[in-house]
């Protein structure tokens, strides 16, 4: 079944462009031209699977948008993507303020928007797979909703991206997971970055985590594997006090 995209969008020839484009690519669409629509159109069914808004809207901000979206059950998990002006403050739009997935920057190339798309598309659809409910592996314990993370009972403060590679990694425990998978799926990205990027998050995800760290196993020049089971681990650490 096709994808719907929500576009929120006031200035006419700029939906249309996105319109047509995206139908082309075999998104179904539909448009709203001002915030208070955009949100009824949002829970309208088939819900949106994905949303694109326009920062400058003439009632609501996109950003104002993007919040309520967030604050409503179960639209927050709508991902969204901000059409932002240059200049508009980019880190109160893809920050906790408005909590949207990502963004491009007017003028944009159709072609790099539709990139941004599948990318925001896929990482969506891997989430939803994902950890749904409070996790407990071992001495780690993973709660998406609150999205917390605590090693025995201590808080482990991790930034999005960690815990979304952490969350990957239990998901998917027991299998290998190479730097290009976890770039694609983590990241979301057709990457200008590289798979070191990968080692440096894990690097500092484990030391984060302490001795859990080593639930995150390196197969060495084939990538990461998450243990399948914790008791390798306590077994280890309870042999060592003994
Ligand atoms: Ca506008």
């Amino acid at each position: 079944m096709a994808q719907t995209i929500l576009i929120v969008e006031d200035e006419p020839d700029l939906l249309s462009t996105l319109e047509y484009n995206l139908q082309r690519e075999g998104f179904e669409t539909r448009a709203a031209t001002s915030g208070e629509e955009a949100l009824r159109l949002a829970e309208h069914e088939p819900r949106p699977d994905l949303v694109l808004l326009d920062v400058m809207l003439p009632d609501l901000s996109g950003t104002e948008v993007c919040r309520r979206l967030r604050h409503k059950d179960p639209l927050r998990r709508i991902p969204v993507i901000m059409l932002t002006a240059r200049g508009e403050e980019i880190d109160r739009v893809i920050g906790f303020e408005a909590g949207a997935d990502d963004y491009v920057v007017k003028p944009f190339s159709v072609r790099e928007l539709l990139l941004r798309v599948r990318a925001v598309l896929r990482r969506a659809v891997r989430t939803d797979e994902t950890l749904t409910e409070e996790t407990v592996f071992g001495r780690l314990k993973l709660d998406p909703s609150a999205h917390r993370c605590c090693v025995d009972d201590d808080e482990i403060v991790l930034t999005a991206l960690e815990f979304r590679l952490l969350s990957t990694f239990l998901v998917r425990r027991g299998r290998v997971q190479s730097r290009e998978t976890l770039l694609n799926d983590v990241w979301g990205i057709e990457a200008d970055i590289t798979t070191r990027t990968v080692d440096t998050h894990v690097k500092r995800l484990r030391e984060k985590l302490g001795e859990a760290g080593a639930y995150v196993e390196t197969l060495r020049g084939v990538g990461y594997r998450f243990r399948s089971r914790p008791d390798d681990v306590l077994r280890t650490s309870e042999g060592e006090a003994a």
